[in-house]
């Protein structure tokens, strides 16, 4: 079930660690690792870094985006040493782990982490459910990557264990209750999010050279509900219809 937490590097420009995070995953039972739109290929200083995880660098996947790492995955969620720089639901890190661990029950979901230098940008931010900030000294916020991804793993090793043990009546109920849910993948959400531009659009509701951040907002909305896919699919035959009497329209206008 670890298995299915995904941990995705985001243009990271030092090798040594893309190793150290490959030893912070196996240390904590976890295993697949993506690399997107990687700044270096891992090489001899990640193995050395890697110690003896050199076998998840040699597993990694590399992709040339976020949303290619996460297409499949029903959960994904950001970090970021900033908290609360475009006011997305937030999760602290043990929330984060149960809700990794619980929603992987179902396939594949993932924490993304971001570029040494300046983290994830605002696109990719807005692509996630949630993001967590490990809340550390507010005077100096911004671990080591790697030192980023080991607490995370932590949680989610934590998480884990109380629902092997059976110890932790609170994880296993949120588990279950993510069980029954189905969530959309990420790539039916993106699929649904350019439907609804396009809808909105033709509708003149959003005006193409002045989009402003109604799209972002409504991404929020929809980040803080987390929409289930049959709702979802309900909402996109409401668009079908829209367009529908919107070409009707068009035709006769012409
Ligand atoms: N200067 C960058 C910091 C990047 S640190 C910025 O302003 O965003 C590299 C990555 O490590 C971050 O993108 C995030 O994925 C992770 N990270 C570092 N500190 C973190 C923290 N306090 N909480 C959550 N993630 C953190």
């Amino acid at each position: 079930m670890l298995s299915n937490i995904r941990v995705v590097l985001v243009g990271t420009s030092h090798p040594g660690n893309i190793g150290s995070t490959a030893r912070a995953m196996k240390t904590m039972g976890l295993s697949t690792l993506y690399l997107a739109e990687p700044k270096v290929e891992p090489d001899g200083h990640s193995i050395a870094l890697a110690a003896g995880a050199s076998d998840i660098l040699k597993h990694a996947i590399t992709v040339s985006s976020v949303e290619e790492a996460i297409a499949d995955c029903s959960l994904v969620i950001a970090t970021s040493a900033r908290s609360r720089t475009l006011d997305w639901p937030m999760l602290e890190p043990r929330e984060a782990g149960e809700k990794l661990v619980g929603s992987a029950l179902n396939g594949p979901v993932a924490i993304v982490f971001g570029r040494e230098n300046n983290g994830l940008t605002n696109e990719e931010l807005q692509r996630c459910d949630y993001h967590v900030a490990i809340p550390a000294n507010p005077e100096y916020t911004s671990l080591n990557l790697a030192q980023a991804v080991q607490i995370i793993c932590y949680e989610a090793r934590v998480a884990h264990l109380a629902q092997v043990q059976n110890s932790a009546e609170a994880v296993i109920e949120t588990e279950s209750e993510e069980a029954q849910e189905d969530f959309p993948s990420s790539k039916e959400r993106e699929n649904f999010f350019e439907h609804l531009e396009n809808t909105l659009f033709s509708t003149n509701f959003i005006v193409k050279n002045h989009p402003g951040q109604i799209m972002t907002k409504l991404r929020r909305l929809f980040s803080r509900t987390r929409i289930e896919r049959q709702e979802m699919n309900i909402l996109r035959g409401i668009l079908t219809s829209i367009d529908k009497v919107v070409a009707k329209s068009e035709t006769k206008d012409k």
